[in-house]
């Protein structure tokens, strides 16, 4: 089916086409005649899904068949979560408006970079504005945008923004726009806090879910290492050498463990690196567009790499790090195997996170045999469970047991 046949304008089709896009996947065949005829519209969708182009494609097709403001006024307004994101999406939206007549003028906006030449960008205004929360709100603040003619809003990653702590921008944000528009809601998940916020926002929404193809979800294969805690980067460092894998995407917990594990991968014969937030703007970009090229052979990472960044095709993921989650478990994963190419998802579990490895593998409804290597025995004992693990019949956590746990966590905390 060409894009057409959904009622894209040639002009949107051809540069869809352009981007190699000549069938809608599942998810743009839904959404664009829903947005198209005007539609709120609650998508569950995954990154990989085609979920940019569902939104970017009708969002310019409206932009196009209403009537043209002048001086430009912000009509379209995209809020994403990451800077990479922001940048992605932005770049999407640019390619996908190549053909039009009118030629809109899209601005991307983040934080973590300097304010002032986004503040140039937007002198004259911007039809489209794909920004983060804060960075948005900061170009508010400086009289450099108006979001009062905001005729279309999409959320994406709309749970993505909530885990990072948006919420308070984000209500921020829609306060300021019109009451009176079209939304546009994408979800990965639906936790509680996520489904009141579509909630609030969408008046009558066309549903979508789109599950991840089965296709696509087996070919993951799953393996798990028992394996000593310090011995990980010995096992790492062999099982890329034994089977010869190429472009690992490694998730650690912290930005500390990403910058020490890299270093010392790097200090073999690999080209190792680290991807997290710490790092400025200029190295993230810098590290992503070097992984992309296939210039490394490892990157490490936190969990900010395992959602809304697009890597094409990566071959091999490891937990070195368990997730916090099943859910991070399954967006971890999620790097591998995507686009019907398969992938490998490797978890290193040690005596003292197997009760950890148990818990997702049984949330995931997983069975996977834990396989040690030959040479990497473990050795290591579990810790007893600790008062706070629920493990103890009778023995609930005081209030202390509490406030240490929580200290704890915030102290693991990656980004
Ligand atoms: P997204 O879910 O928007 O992050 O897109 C995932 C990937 O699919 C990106 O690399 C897109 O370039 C690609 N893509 C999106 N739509 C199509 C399509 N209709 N046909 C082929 N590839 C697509």
């Amino acid at each position: 089916m060409p894009f057409t046949a959904l009622g894209l304008a040639p002009a949107l089709a051809q540069a869809a086409a352009e981007l190699g896009f000549t069938t809608p996947t599942p998810i743009q065949r839904e959404a664009i005649p829903a947005v198209l005829a005007g539609h709120d519209l609650l998508a569950t969708a995954q990154t990989g899904s085609g979920k940019t182009a569902a939104y970017a494609l009708p969002l310019l097709q409206r932009l196009t068949q209403a009537a043209n403001h002048s001086p430009r006024r912000v009509r379209a307004l995209v809020v994403v979560p990451t800077r990479e994101l922001a940048a992605q999406a932005g770049e999407v939206v640019r390619a996908l408006a190549q053909h039009l007549p009118r030629q809109p003028k899209v601005a991307v906006v983040f934080g973590g970079v300097s304010i002032n030449p986004q503040m140039m960008a937007l002198r004259g205004g911007a039809d489209v504005v794909v920004a983060t929360p804060g960075r948005l709100l900061d170009l508010v603040e400086h009289n450099a945008l108006r979001l009062s003619a905001v005729e279309l809003l999409v959320l994406d990653e709309a749970d993505r923004l909530l885990d990072l702590g948006f919420a308070d921008e984000l209500a921020r944000v829609l306060a300021l726009l019109p009451a009176q528009r079209q939304n546009l809601f994408f979800s990965a998940t639906f936790p509680s806090p996520v489904q009141a916020l579509a909630d609030a926002l969408l008046r009558e929404p066309l549903r979508i879910d789109v599950p991840a193809a089965p296709a696509e979800a087996a070919v993951i294969l799953q393996q798990a290492f028992l394996v000593d805690s310090t011995r990980r980067t010995q096992l790492l460092r062999q099982l890329i050498k034994d089977q010869g894998w190429q472009r690992v995407l490694v998730f650690v917990a912290t930005q500390y463990a990403a910058e020490r594990v890299a270093a010392k991968l790097h200090h073999g014969d690999l080209y190792a690196t680290s991807f997290h937030g710490g790092l400025s703007q200029g190295a993230r970009q810098q590290a992503l567009g070097e992984f992309k090229e296939k210039r490394w052979d490892v990157v490490v990472t936190t969990d900010l790499a395992a959602r809304g960044i697009d890597i094409e095709q990566l071959p091999v993921v490891v937990n070195y790090d368990l997730p916090r989650s099943a859910v991070d478990y399954v967006h971890r994963i999620g790097r591998t195997g995507r686009a019907g190419a398969s992938g490998l998802a490797v978890s290193f579990v040690s005596p003292a996170t197997e009760a950890h490895w148990r818990l997702i593998e049984k949330r995931q409804g997983l069975s996977l045999p834990l396989e040690v290597l030959p040479g990497f025995e473990p050795t290591e004992t579990a810790p007893p469970p600790s008062p706070g693990d629920g493990g103890i019949k009778g023995k609930r956590p005081s209030k202390k047991d509490k406030l240490r746990a929580a200290a704890a966590a915030a102290a693991r905390k990656p980004d």
